[in-house]
């Protein structure tokens, strides 16, 4: 895999993964969070070019701490937070969404949208929770079947992709094995994986494949391709679940 091509590819876009700021502010909404007063320490992990980071920057009184493992997405981050006028309220750091550098019982919330898969969603629930402070709350977005009934192929497709896609039914039973108590669940709409995602990405591929002529990036840019086509046909099977859970 040639990171630094897939780096210059997705840094151009505002997400990095399905999404948009009226979800981010749903699952704000469904937090309770926006009530808040007191300043609060919130880590955005996997946070990319930081889309997410910059609707709670703009929507809560707090200092947030946004995680990615490419400096590269965080440059932008910072320059888009200066230019917002938010540079004092957020941090950037580098680092693996693994080691993280917190404090146990140090975070009011954990932020991360469409990242945690990176470690596996069972995996991360467990490892993000020592993090939170009691009554904290973790807000994630990971991959979901939306039916419980589907073709062959895109079974087969997700059992080697991902096989920790489930039903939502299921990845809340984790959330609430780990002891948090679901304080709202929603799928991100068609809207969120086509227009804010692979439209705007697909929007680059000329200029991505003009900068660099090479096999790789023509490669890359197929391999992308592939993947829109399979949401555009699947588009009712599977989503991104938001999963907004309060550590007891
Ligand atoms: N939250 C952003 C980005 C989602 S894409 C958005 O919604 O737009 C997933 C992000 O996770 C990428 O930016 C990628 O660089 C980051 N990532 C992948 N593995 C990671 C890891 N182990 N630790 C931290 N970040 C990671």
């Amino acid at each position: 895999m040639n990171y630094e091509l897939l780096i210059d590819l997705h840094k151009m876009n505002k997400r990095q993964g399905p999404g948009s700021d009226a979800q981010t502010l749903k699952a704000l909404q469904l937090s309770g969070l926006m009530t808040s007063t007191q300043s609060m320490q919130i880590a955005d992990i996997g946070c990319g070019t930081g889309a997410s980071t910059l609707v709670l920057a703009e929507n809560l009184n707090a200092s947030i701490t946004a995680i990615d493992l490419f400096q590269d997405f965080l440059d932008i981050l910072n320059a888009n937070a200066q230019k917002r006028g938010f540079a004092d309220k957020i941090t950037t750091q580098s680092g693996s969404m693994e080691e993280l550098a917190f404090e146990d019982g140090s975070l009011d919330v954990i932020w991360s949208e469409g990242a945690i898969y990176n470690m596996g969603f069972a995996k991360g629930v467990e490892y993000f929770k020592r993090f939170l402070k009691p009554g904290g709350t973790l807000a994630v977005s990971e991959i979901t079947w939306l039916t419980t009934e589907r073709p062959e192929e895109i079974q087969r497709h997700w059992d080697s992709e991902y096989p920790e896609i489930a039903i939502a039914s299921d990845k809340i039973k984790i959330l609430e094995d780990h002891g948090f108590i679901l304080k709202g669940y929603f799928p991100l709409p068609e809207s969120s994986w086509i227009e804010n995602y692979y439209a705007p990405l697909k929007n680059t591929f000329d200029g991505f494949i003009t900068k660099n002529d090479s096999e790789d990036a023509r490669a890359i840019v197929e391999s992308e391709k592939a993947e829109a086509a399979h949401y555009e046909k699947y588009s009712h099977y599977f989503s991104y679940g938001f999963y907004i859970a309060q550590k007891v």
